[in-house]
């Protein structure tokens, strides 16, 4: 058996051109959705990741704003800085990306994020929301793996899901989102991390296993139960001397003897990665909503 490529640049431009339209509505009447990202420093990754997010706003017409602070910007400009954001009638969502530089305390910064305008859904009170079942922002890269399993006809209700992980970040979130009593959830889950015995005797039992730990190729075909459906949010950059730039990205899965095993299977790139900022755009929209009066949550 060859599984089925889970496409997430297809679903993640489906979800896109839907969001279009949405857009459109909403300006028109007036609540044009607006999203504020933040970088501080000049990390090379974090550069292209606001970028895209910038890309992002501009193809969908939502209005943004991006501030590019240098890497010795003191805590509190950076905290004055939301402060004004969380005030501006005209943005809906605020991005800080991270990490940020070592002297400037992470938390510190994610708590000042008004949680009504917390489009990455990491303040405490959005993380509270979801693991009550009452979610208003939910995390962008757990909740595009929840979207390729509904999207793709992998519904995990009913199921048994594997996360590999237990970050704040994707694991955990990604975990609580499948267990919730809901629509596209609904499933048994069960968590491995590095304290885990035995980890292949329970990633076998897994009817929907995903991935997030930042191990290439960690997930061997012999880990996998036949006809599985197999999510890799692991992104890892590894050594090929065949490519131009001596590199070439991984995911946590190994994905060529995995494809072999699995009934579906996500790629890296082009899988889990490009949800990550259609949720975040998705997120915004649908702040503007609640601004515009239309959701009540
Ligand atoms: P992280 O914070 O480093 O967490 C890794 C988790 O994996 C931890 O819970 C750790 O366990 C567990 N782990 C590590 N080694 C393990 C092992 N040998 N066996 C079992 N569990 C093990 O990483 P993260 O932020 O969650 O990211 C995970 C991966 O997803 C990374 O490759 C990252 O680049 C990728 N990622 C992709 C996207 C995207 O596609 N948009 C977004 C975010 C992250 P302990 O808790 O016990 O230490």
């Amino acid at each position: 058996m060859v599984a089925e490529i889970i496409d997430g640049k297809a679903i993640s431009e489906q979800i896109r051109a839907e969001l279009v339209s949405e857009v459109k509505r909403l300006t028109e009447k007036g609540f044009r959705p607006g999203l504020a990202v933040v970088l501080v420093g000049e990390n090379p990754a974090s550069q292209v990741y606001v970028g895209k997010k910038e890309q992002s706003c501009e193809e969908l017409g939502l209005y943004s704003e991006c501030y590019r602070l240098t890497d010795k910007t003191p805590e509190e400009e950076l905290l004055t800085l939301i402060d004004t954001l969380n005030k501006k009638e005209e943005i809906d969502g605020i991005l800080v990306q991270l990490p940020l530089p070592k002297h400037i305390n992470e938390e510190k910064v994610l708590l000042r994020i008004d949680p009504d305008k917390d489009v990455d859904g990491f303040h405490p009170v959005n993380v509270g929301r979801m693991c009550i079942g009452n979610p208003r922002f939910l995390p962008c890269t757990p909740s595009g793996v929840q979207e390729l399993l509904v999207r793709t006809g992998h519904n995990p209700d009913g199921k048994h899901v594997v996360v590999l992980g237990r970050s704040n970040i994707v694991g955990k979130p990604v975990a609580n989102i499948l267990l919730q009593k809901a629509k596209g959830a609904n499933a048994t889950v069960t968590i491995c991390h590095s304290a885990t015995k035995n980890i292949a005797e329970i990633t076998k039992q897994a009817d929907v296993l995903v991935a997030a730990i930042g191990k290439p190729k960690f997930v061997t075909a012999d880990m996998v139960k036949p006809g599985a459906v197999v999510i890799d949010v692991g992104v890892n950059r590894i050594e090929d001397k065949s490519t131009k730039s001596g590199t070439r990205l991984v995911g946590d899965v190994d994905f060529e003897a995995v494809k072999n095993v699995a009934s579906a299977i996500t790629p890296v790139p082009g899988g889990v990665g490009p949800m990550t900022i259609a949720m975040l755009m998705k997120n915004t929209v649908k702040s503007a909503q609640i601004r515009a009066g239309e959701l009540k949550i």
